[in-house]
């Protein structure tokens, strides 16, 4: 959100021709696909980049209006809304770390965005290389700690269950797999990624149920690391602050945006969105990292699909797939 104050400052220092300057950005030029100009403009004390260039650099066309606008050709549509920071990916929704805006009718996207969101997903090349051989998955809470409650299932158990049926699947893939707890147990948020670290993980996933008070509330939300500068989704202030888990941002991105995917498209469930979080476990994550909040056990609808084994094994299974798809894409699949 931006605030009115910061809305009336901008009115006296308008952007645009005054505060736009033209970047050069270094791409390879193997990787070329537009105009290599991407011009940018402050506005609300950060880097804003013209989406019109975006779209000409990715081959996209723009299609724009006073409230939104889609970048798009015939594989990939792109969306925002001014002023919103919930966008869609290819048909998944996501949240833009700042909101997009419109200023003397250009339609602008924070340098942050681009660098950690549209990147990752648009020009997957580009992104580091990594090996896909040892996985860490992370069954959320356990012991003294339940994590949420519905009216017949537990957090900790259904985590656990997912995770168990995860490890089979990758197992079988050929992956070496590790969990953080295997039963009941207590386990403190600082070992979770610390396990990583022992066994030399190259990719954590943390497995998680929701759970909120209005009960009608359902669908699958998928976290990556918030990058340094930015907000988490669920905060509107930057944080500067460069953490472990900052060291892998657009992998990050890259996994959580395919396992989501996934998630969404095997489940049929409502698709709450890639979203940004500081949390413990993916700050302090050695390694690629992703959260999944699989379901929210509070609503028994999907707390009953979240309890039956078929269900944990479809949710577990598009895990699996989203992390195959993102070393395909790593190898530069398509
Ligand atoms: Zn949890």
């Amino acid at each position: 959100m931006i605030n009115r104050m910061e809305r009336l400052f901008l009115g006296q220092k308008p952007i645009g021709i005054i505060y736009a300057t033209i970047i050069i950005l270094m791409f390879s030029s193997t990787s070329w696909a537009g105009s290599p100009y991407i011009r940018s403009a402050q506005a609300y004390g950060r880097q804003y980049l013209y989406i019109q260039d975006i779209a000409s650099y990715y081959g996209l066309t723009l299609v724009s209006n006073s409230e939104n606008c889609e970048m798009r050709n015939k594989w990939n549509k792109i969306g925002f809304t001014f002023d919103k920071r919930e966008g869609m990916i290819n048909g998944y929704k996501i949240n833009y770390l700042f909101p997009p805006v419109r200023e003397n009718s250009i339609p602008l996207v924070s340098s942050s965005d681009f660098q950690f969101i549209l990147e990752p997903i648009m020009r997957t090349y580009s992104i580091p290389k990594q090996t896909l051989r040892t996985i860490v998955i992370d069954p959320g809470h356990g012991g003294k700690d339940q994590g949420a409650a519905g009216k017949k299932y537990k957090e900790k158990d259904i985590t656990l269950q997912i995770a168990k049926k995860l490890k089979n699947i990758l197992v079988s893939k050929g992956f070496k797999v590790y969990l953080t707890r295997e039963s009941d147990s207590d386990l403190d948020l600082d070992m979770r990624p610390e396990k990583c670290r022992s066994v030399g993980a190259d990719i954590f996933i943390s497995i998680h149920c929701n759970a909120v008070g209005k009960r009608d509330i359902s669908g699958i939300e998928t976290f990556a690391m918030t990058p340094e500068g930015a907000p988490s989704t669920s905060d509107t202030k930057p944080k500067i602050v460069k953490e472990k888990g900052n060291a892998f941002n657009k992998n990050n991105y890259l996994l959580a945006y395919n396992v989501h995917s996934k998630l969404i498209n095997s489940t049929g469930t409502v698709d709450r969105g890639v979203k940004h979080a500081r949390f413990v476990v993916l700050r302090n994550a050695p390694c690629t990292a992703l959260l999944v909040e699989t379901g929210f056990i509070s609503n028994s609808y999907e707390e009953s699909k979240l309890g039956s084994p078929d269900y944990q094994e479809k949710v577990a299974n598009a895990i699996a797939n989203g992390l195959t798809r993102y070393g395909s894409l790593l190898l530069g699949g398509r």
